[in-house]
């Protein structure tokens, strides 16, 4: 079984993906965390996000420490912002796909994978068994994130997190390849004013459905 989970930022796609793993035995990749890894190795090299080079970045991936991926450093603001740069430079996108397949179509373990990002459903895995479309409002996402950030001890404000995400959600809606968008086949859950054991009862739902 393969499930694609896209959405936007903070929408809850990464609680739903980890959920849907657990609860299916499946593997579960975040693919939002490779371009924050890369985009922490760029910054740690003195790279900003004005002066990346497309070239150089995708060159950086093959040498990329996936281990980065796993790091809490790569859950801050100013990686994520780094991330949304880089993700729209389609030789870094192509870089990053072979290996998000083969975990789709190789999963380390369990009965198969559910990966969660922004192109799953769309580019990655066009063909998955499943595919859901998260989203929320902007000022909810943000006060989310908000929260989570300072719950992990970071002192950031609500508005600076909200400009972020708008510009980080315009990269990601507006960018020539791979841009998020919902594709036809995708089930559409608006999480504004869900819980997360609504969210995934909803999509635990819609699979038995379109199973039987
Ligand atoms: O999912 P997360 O917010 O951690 O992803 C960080 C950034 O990585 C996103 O804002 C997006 O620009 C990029 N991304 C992407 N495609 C994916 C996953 C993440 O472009 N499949």
């Amino acid at each position: 079984m393969i499930i694609a989970v896209d959405g936007s930022a903070a929408s809850g796609k990464g609680t739903l993906a980890k959920r849907l793993a657990l609860h299916f035995d499946l593997a579960h990749l975040d693919t939002g965390s490779l371009y924050r890894a890369l985009g922490l190795h760029l910054l740690k090299s003195g790279v900003t996000p004005e002066k990346t080079e497309e070239n150089l970045a995708a060159a950086a991936v093959e040498s990329l420490d996936l281990g980065l991926a796993n790091s809490p450093e790569i859950r801050t603001d100013a990686v994520a912002s780094m991330a949304s740069v880089i993700a729209t430079m389609p030789a870094v996108r192509s870089a990053f796909t072979a290996l998000q397949r083969d975990f789709a179509t190789k999963p380390p373990h369990g009965n198969g994978a559910v990966l969660d990002g922004r192109d799953i459903g769309s580019v990655i895995l066009p063909d998955a068994d499943f595919k859901f479309f998260i989203d929320a409002d902007m000022e909810v996402r943000a006060d989310r994130r908000t929260r989570e950030l300072q719950a992990k001890g970071q002192s950031v404000m609500f508005r600076d997190v909200l400009e972020d995400m708008r510009d980080r959600d315009r990269r990601d809606r507006e960018r020539a390849k791979a841009p998020l968008r919902v594709t036809d086949d995708a089930f559409v859950i608006d999480t504004s004013m869900m819980d997360a054991d609504r969210v995934f009862t909803l999509a635990v739902d819609q699979i038995a459905k379109s199973s039987e």
